[in-house]
């Protein structure tokens, strides 16, 4: 894992107000981190804490599939991403995708405050080497169009 933390941050409406409180309870370890967040998450994190961060796109205008894309080019090292269980969403694909891309590269996903607690305090933030998957035997994997 890189030595400054890339931790992507993500919530649905009704976990925003989660998630800003939070961040506003950890702002001294993730003033330590580089964050990447959807659109509308990183408006509300910024205005409420002063930290700096990277937008891309709102979830539903394909933000999650940006921070989806980076996952997979290794330039995020966490996730966080409190997503709502009760409400149905028109991005559910873009939200699957995300979470099934998060696991596929094996990096750590908290989905709610527990969860990121857990994650937030662990001495793990500062020492692990998290395995990267090696996909060889998928993308070498025999062919044939014939
Ligand atoms: P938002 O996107 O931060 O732009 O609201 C979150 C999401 O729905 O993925």
């Amino acid at each position: 894992m890189s030595s400054v933390k890339r931790v992507a941050l993500v919530a649905h409406d009704n976990k925003k107000k989660a998630l800003v409180d939070w961040i506003v309870t950890n702002k001294t370890r993730l003033e330590t981190c580089e964050l990447i967040t959807t659109g509308t998450t990183g408006k509300l994190i910024a205005e409420a804490t002063g930290l700096s961060v990277t937008k891309v796109h709102s979830g539903p205008l394909g933000g999650d599939q940006q921070i989806g894309a980076r996952i997979s080019e290794l330039t995020v090292d966490l996730l966080i991403f409190f997503w709502d269980p009760l409400e149905p969403m028109p991005h559910d694909s873009d939200i699957k995708a995300l979470l099934r891309i998060a696991t596929l590269w094996n990096i750590p996903v908290a989905c709610n405050k527990s969860s990121a607690d857990f994650m937030i305090s662990s001495p793990l933030m500062d020492q692990y080497n998290r395995d990267i998957p090696n996909f060889d035997l998928y993308t070498k994997r025999p062919i044939s169009i014939d």
